[in-house]
């Protein structure tokens, strides 16, 4: 009875936080300054308050020095803005985080640019994407989610030598991303794009499945990683999934569970019961992509005031 390897997000984030905790505890050693992160909130929607106040959390506790910045639902975008700008001269500030959705009065894009491309700590700056798509350019910062993918892709080969031992290395030294059959799910701006163009950079094949897509099952039963990100409950099915394929399941989607307290649950795109049985790889949801991407934005601050403190 086939049973696919489980990437255990949690455990994984918490090592390099670890990691991040003592690389902030000698820079401060060293260089008397703490890595900061400002993180932006407008208004009072309960979710984005949930994803605020663990950002600034996992902050405290690996040392970075959060700067919270809360406005009100009505605020004038130029005030918004202004507070943009006065942050990016800030010189303890390494990294702005504006929480999205903005209000509806707020033009998203125009504050998005107006963050220094330096402190660009999500990735979503039109410049750091356009580097992204380029050959030979690197972006600054990668958008969390696909960095965090990236390093699982890294997990799975170091999981592979583990199981397969030298011989099977040496046959397939180009296991990592390069050569591989990708199929991502989704072309969002924020999770598939860039995780395809990100792939595409660490030489893997790369197909992009869209809602137009006409038999989406055909082109995915064919990779070697799949990357589900469409934000559809459950879709991808265990006879869709490569024997001993890597899937790495970003979506993340509230479904009904009257056992549950919440009413709810989380799943991912993938049906997780299923592609157990077939894939090699598999990330839980939740408890997979979610825990990386904030370990990926305590890494991106570090690696933006490293930059800056250590000339
Ligand atoms: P969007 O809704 O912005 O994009 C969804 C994408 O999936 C679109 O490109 C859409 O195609 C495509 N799609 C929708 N339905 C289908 C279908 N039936 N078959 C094939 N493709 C389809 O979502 P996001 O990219 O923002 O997020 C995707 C998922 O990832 C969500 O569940 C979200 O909650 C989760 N997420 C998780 C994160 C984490 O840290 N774990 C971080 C960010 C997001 P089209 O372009 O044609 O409309």
């Amino acid at each position: 009875d086939h049973k696919a390897n489980i990437i255990d997000g949690k455990i994984i984030a918490q090592t390099i936080r670890s990691e991040i905790a003592s690389e902030v505890s000698s820079l401060v050693e060293k260089y008397g300054k703490a890595p900061g992160l400002a993180v932006v909130i407008v208004g009072n929607r309960k979710d984005s308050q949930s994803y605020v106040s663990m950002k600034r959390k996992a902050c405290a506790e690996v040392g970075i020095k959060s700067i919270n910045i809360d406005l009100p639902e009505e605020v004038p975008e130029a005030e918004l803005i202004a507070k943009v700008h006065e942050l990016n001269a800030d010189p303890d500030v390494h990294g702005i985080l504006v929480q999205l959705p903005l209000p509806k009065h707020i033009n998203e894009e125009k504050v998005l640019t107006e963050i220094s491309i330096e402190k660009d700590v999500d990735g979503f700056h039109p410049l750091n994407i356009g580097k992204l798509a380029m050959k030979g350019r690197d972006p600054l910062f990668l958008p969390c989610t696909p960095k965090a993918i990236c390093i699982y892709n890294y997990i799975y080969l170091f999981y592979f030598l583990m199981l397969m031992g030298c011989i099977e290395l040496l046959k397939r030294s180009g296991i990592t991303i390069k050569g591989k059959r990708a199929v991502v799910v989704g072309r969002s701006n924020i999770v598939g794009l860039p995780v395809s163009l990100l792939l595409l950079k660490e030489d893997a094949t790369v197909t992009v499945v869209h809602s137009r897509t006409a038999d989406p099952q055909s082109i995915i039963c064919e990779a070697d990683i799949v990357i589900a990100a469409a934000g559809q409950a459950m879709m991808i099915k265990g006879s869709w999934i490569k024997p001993g394929a890597a899937v790495i399941d970003v979506g993340t989607n509230a479904v009904d569970d009257s056992t549950r307290k919440s009413g709810y649950r989380l799943v991912g795109d993938v049906d997780f019961a299923e592609a157990c049985q077939v894939a090699g790889w598999i990330t839980p949801v939740p408890g997979g992509v979610g825990p990386m991407t904030v370990a990926m934005l305590l890494k991106n601050t570090l690696d933006g005031a490293k930059r800056v403190i250590i000339q």
